[in-house]
């Protein structure tokens, strides 16, 4: 990209000090620790944070206190959430083409959250191949009813290899989604999808699965290929044991921190990411790295003794993804401020290099954001790429309600290999590309609270 020449609108908005002190958060972004350290506190020492797990909580009251600790005005909101618990998850192949008198082949899997419960010493079924939900209509309540439906929906891996996992995630995870769903309005007894990730190392990959009443899974990969091939061949029944339950519902907490806007302390620009994470990990990646890069926004600014103009408000949201309850209990307590928010930034796609940010704003706001591009340039965050839909699901609400909302983009490349798996772990971050992410945010947050207006909407 060419080195924009500064307009008269520029140099209104953006006068000598400020860019001075953007280029100052930038290398502070780039040469800070802390939100490497936020991170490794909490994956390592908290852990996974599962929505309505004691971690989760814990999480948001470490987080309040060390937002405590940079000076800012801190409230742990209630939230009601959920709280689904894994329990028992394995399953076996009993019975199929060629096999082997009194052996099984073990399907490595892992329960979707919302899944039911089977019985303690599990089911057993026919297992029925769909590649889509018109496969799955096609066969009618008569060839599902009392089977385990099984749906193959391939994640595509030359599209995540080609920069676009996030579409590709998108394709496949409407099975995740609704399949289960699908499955029991025609009477199956439980619901399987290929997981949906492009790692190649027998990991399963949970997430949310819209209740159905029926115990509901991911398998691998691998077994669903074997599934399938086999599934060519004859009938394949399948043993399967999932426990999952659904506890009552538990308080948690979304953390909102203020550093007040010397200036218009009522123009609030929201920084956030999301403390609840998966079980199988410890959610470095989803999205322990969105929650410290926020943080760190806080921090730089109280490091270089930086005062924003609007007020900076930090939050970590509960529950991104179990149903977005923290996002709602926001909207139906500040919905009447959303007039005020100037921004909403979130990072929800992992810890990757940024390229820039998603962007559901007026292409006027964006224009007028030209010189955030000259200050990032060097990180390579410069892309401002319109979405016609919120680029953060906790944002969703205030974008819905005309707020210019902003999600870092990360190089997603790699991001599904980890996702809602096992191996979503701190190793998974690196600390140079966490430190882009932080200036990034850092950079945009401050131009945006302290330019000289507010973005149009
Ligand atoms: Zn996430």
């Amino acid at each position: 990209m060419a080195a924009p020449q500064a307009s008269a609108s520029d140099r209104q908005n953006f006068p000598p000090l400020l860019m001075q002190q953007l280029f100052a958060i930038k290398a502070t972004g780039l040469s800070d620790d802390y939100a490497y350290h936020q991170l490794e506190h909490l994956t390592e020492n908290i852990g996974p944070r599962q929505t309505g797990s004691p971690q989760a909580t814990a999480a948001a009251e470490y987080v309040a206190g060390e937002l405590r600790k940079l000076g800012m005005e801190v409230q742990l909101q209630p939230v009601s959430v959920l709280h689904w618990v894994r329990g028992v998850e394995s399953a076996a192949l009993v019975e199929y083409s060629g096999m082997v008198p009194n052996t099984t082949q073990k399907i490595v899997l892992t329960a979707l959250g919302g899944s039911t419960s089977t019985p303690a010493d599990g089911l057993t079924a026919d297992v029925v191949t769909v590649n889509s939900f018109d496969e799955l209509s096609a066969l009618g309540r008569e060839k599902v009813a009392g089977k385990i439906v099984f749906f193959n929906e391939l994640f595509d891996k030359q599209k995540a290899a080609a920069g676009m996992a996030f579409a590709a995630y998108g394709e496949a995870v409407r099975y995740r989604a609704s399949g289960p769903k699908a499955a029991a309005g025609l009477g199956a007894v439980a619901a399987l999808v290929r997981s949906v990730g492009n790692a190649d190392y027998r990991l399963p990959h949970t997430g949310f699965s819209i209740p159905a009443g029926i115990p509901a899974a991911a398998v691998t990969a691998e077994d669903a290929d074997l599934i399938a091939h086999l599934a060519l061949q004859g009938k394949v029944r399948m043993h399967l044991t999932l426990t999952s339950q659904q506890l009552p519902n538990e308080t948690s907490y979304n953390v909102i921190a203020d550093l007040k806007g010397s200036e218009h302390p009522e123009q609030v620009v929201v920084v956030s990411g999301h403390l609840d994470s998966w079980d199988l990990g410890t959610g470095a990646i989803d999205d322990g790295a969105g929650v410290v890069i926020a943080m760190e926004t806080a921090e730089i600014l109280q490091r270089l003794n930086l005062r924003p103009a609007r007020t900076l408000r930090v939050i970590a949201w509960m529950d991104e993804e179990t149903g977005g309850s923290g996002s709602r209990a926001y909207s139906a307590q500040y919905s009447g401020e959303f007039a005020n928010c100037v921004a909403a930034i979130e990072s929800d796609s992992g810890a990757a290099h940024p390229l820039g940010f998603d962007v559901k704003a007026l292409p006027a706001a964006v224009e007028m954001l030209r010189p955030v591009q000259a200050v990032l340039q060097s990180v390579g965050a410069t892309m401002f790429q319109p979405s016609n839909y919120a680029p953060g699901a906790d944002i969703t609400p205030m974008s819905e309600a005309g707020v210019p909302a902003f999600g870092i983009m990360q190089d997603g490349r790699n991001y599904f290999n980890y996702h809602h798996s096992a191996a979503d772990t701190l190793d998974k971050v690196v600390p140079a590309e966490l430190k882009e992410n932080a200036a990034a945010m850092a950079v945009l947050a401050y131009a945006v609270a302290n330019m000289k207006g507010a973005l149009p909407r």
